[in-house]
């Protein structure tokens, strides 16, 4: 496993109930995914023969985030199978390349143009209307590297803000709701999906995901259709996390963002579902067969950010809260400290 978040933990957790032994690769010796892994290599992602001696002591690498640099999978590539593949990885960082490969499958993103200086995000947006998001290309995360514009007087401090000259500007979706869809393939083309799942943000951090959405039938096949489409096209193994808006007007469904990975949205399903997204993946890169993914009722995932930890006594005394402490002993604004998971709480 390339990186050592509370991702990486969760997988190597489900890796060793499928009897698999973890390997972490990452630069930090404080980690979540080491502490419940068998062995750990710590060196930079750029160490050619860290990565080397790393590939060959293992059968299958997988990674744990999408900032992982491409050239650090080709190397290990060389060595061992890499399962999801640089391809996926590159298309996946850079915000231009990954909406322009989902319109041309077909599917909808909120307009968008690529730009390099203000000047051209203030032509770009003559054409796509107020407001607007003005972010980087690369490296987002959780709200960080964007901006919204309000008008035409808003775009030189937007533009100074975000620091960089490979941005995109994308038109304002007025969703009603944001979902995501973790869709599963397996080395034998074998495709399945969780059910969707409704997540609210808190500060731009996800904050709460229902499972299954609140939308109607309909929306959710399609939701899954599209998500299904992604991983075919592109021969993906493992699990990949399709976000969408939700808007009443056509096109009901825009896809906003890829990643080729587990995403903590779909945590509930570690309590809800015969195999969990976590497993699925593991499943997937061994070439085992993929579990499976129903569930009737209702999951609730919330997260705990920073302080919330420290609310830890009172959800441990509710019963049925299903509690996950990531192993993260420095508490930081905005930093995922764990989540509770409740199957069928009362409705809120
Ligand atoms: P992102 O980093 O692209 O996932 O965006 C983070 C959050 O910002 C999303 O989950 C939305 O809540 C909001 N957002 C991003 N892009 C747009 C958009 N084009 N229209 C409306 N809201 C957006």
């Amino acid at each position: 496993m390339l990186g050592g978040g509370q991702l990486g933990r969760m997988m190597a957790i489900a890796a060793a109930q499928l009897g698999y032994k973890m390997h972490i690769y990452c630069p930090e010796e404080d980690n979540p995914a080491e502490q419940v892994s068998d062995q750990a290599t710590h060196a930079s992602y750029h160490d050619p023969n860290a990565l080397e001696r790393f590939a060959r002591a293992v059968d299958v690498v997988t990674y744990e985030f999408e900032n992982i640099p491409v050239e650090t999978v080709n190397s290990i590539a060389k060595y061992t199978t890499v399962f999801p593949n640089a391809e996926v990885l590159k298309i996946s960082q850079d915000r231009l390349t990954e909406k322009t490969f989902v319109n041309k499958l077909g599917i909808s993103t909120a307009p968008f143009r690529a730009v390099s200086t203000a000047e051209e995000a203030t032509q770009a947006l003559k054409k796509i209307a107020y407001p607007a998001v003005l972010k980087t290309r690369r490296f987002g995360y959780d709200g960080k590297g964007q901006t919204i514009v309000r008008s035409e007087a808003g775009i030189q401090t937007a533009w100074a803000d975000l620091e960089s000259d490979e941005i995109i500007v994308e038109g304002f979706v007025n969703f009603d709701m944001e979902i995501s869809v973790l869709v599963a393939r397996g080395q034998d083309g074998v495709v399945k999906c969780f059910e969707p799942v409704q997540n609210t943000h808190k500060n731009h951090i996800l904050d709460v995901s229902i499972a299954p959405a609140r939308i109607d039938q309909n929306l959710k096949d399609l939701a899954i259709s599209t998500a299904k489409r992604i991983v075919e096209n592109i021969g993906y193994v493992g699990v990949l996390t399709v976000e969408f808006f939700v808007s009443a007007d056509e096109p009901k469904l825009r896809v906003n963002e890829i990643a080729p990975r587990v995403h903590n949205s779909g945590h509930w399903t570690i309590e809800a579902c015969p195999a969990s997204q976590f497993e699925q993946h593991i499943r997937a890169i061994c070439g085992l067969p993929l579990g499976g993914v129903d569930f009737v009722g209702e999951a609730q995932m919330t997260n705990l950010i920073g302080d919330d930890i420290l609310k830890l006594p009172e959800y441990l005394a509710e019963e049925g809260a299903h509690i996950h402490h990531y192993g993260k002993f420095d508490i930081k604004p905005g930093r995922k400290m764990g989540h509770v998971t409740r199957i069928n709480p009362q409705r809120s």
